[in-house]
């Protein structure tokens, strides 16, 4: 029988309960064997990270966010000394590596609406099924359009994960931070205690600060 693994990939900038509810979703609804948690590589070069979490802050708050859960793992599969991993990269490697296994590569609405900027869309298409959530209170019909487009497009299969609008992101929980505002239940507590121990996103650039 073959098996059915989730990809939650991310900048997990912090990782925050939209994520873990998107994790979980996938796994129940699809049946999957579990799921990756995958956090990016952060070139320094590519992105301002001034205020930001570091690589290893952002992966020890993986770590702590997805402990108590069995079927969530996390993997470095996308961290290297030397930064960035392209999707189709990743998954090129997963399948050789594991060609017994196919691959559920979850995301929201805003990725999929971006997707096909992405490096490669025609073959990511081809190495995993996309899983993708309602975000940003898009409209459902929206969303569904996206995807019978991308289906059609490029021989894909994106499915829609049955999940509310979650209405929270990374960016909103680092200016509360920065603002000194709770981010209770939004974030696991050992992640927030993990954020106040190490003093992260108390100094966002201001630019950085704005709402969005
Ligand atoms: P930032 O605000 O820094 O962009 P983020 O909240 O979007 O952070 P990412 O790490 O960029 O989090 O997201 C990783 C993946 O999870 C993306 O595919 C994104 O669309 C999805 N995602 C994050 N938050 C939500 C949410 N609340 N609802 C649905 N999808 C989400
Ligand atoms: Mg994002």
């Amino acid at each position: 029988m073959r098996k059915r693994v989730g990809i939650m990939g991310g900048t997990f900038d912090p990782i925050h309960i939209g994520h873990l509810i998107l994790g979980e979703s996938a796994y129940q609804q699809f049946e999957l064997h579990k799921v990756l948690f995958m956090p990016s590589g952060n070139p320094p070069h590519k992105k301002n990270r001034e205020g930001r979490a570091s690589n290893e802050e952002r992966i020890e708050m993986v770590r702590r966010a997805i402990a108590s859960n069995q079927h969530f793992e996390l993997s470095l599969e996308e961290m290297h000394e030397q930064g960035y991993n392209y999707t189709r990269e990743t998954l090129e490697r997963l399948t050789m590596l594991y060609p017994d296994t196919d691959y559920y590569f979850i995301m929201g609405a805003d990725s999929l609406l971006n997707f096909e900027t992405w490096k490669d869309p025609q073959e990511i298409c081809r190495l995993c099924v996309i899983v993708a959530a309602v975000r940003d209170c898009m409209p459902m019909h929206q969303l569904d359009e996206q995807i019978a487009r991308l289906n059609e497009k490029y021989c894909a299969d994106i499915r829609k994960l049955e999940t509310p609008n979650l209405d929270i992101s990374s960016h909103v929980i680092r200016n509360w931070v920065a603002e000194g505002k709770s981010c209770r239940y939004y974030v696991p507590k050992d992640v927030l205690a993990y954020i106040e121990e190490r003093k992260i996103y108390r100094n966002l650039p201001p630019d950085m600060c704005e709402s969005e």
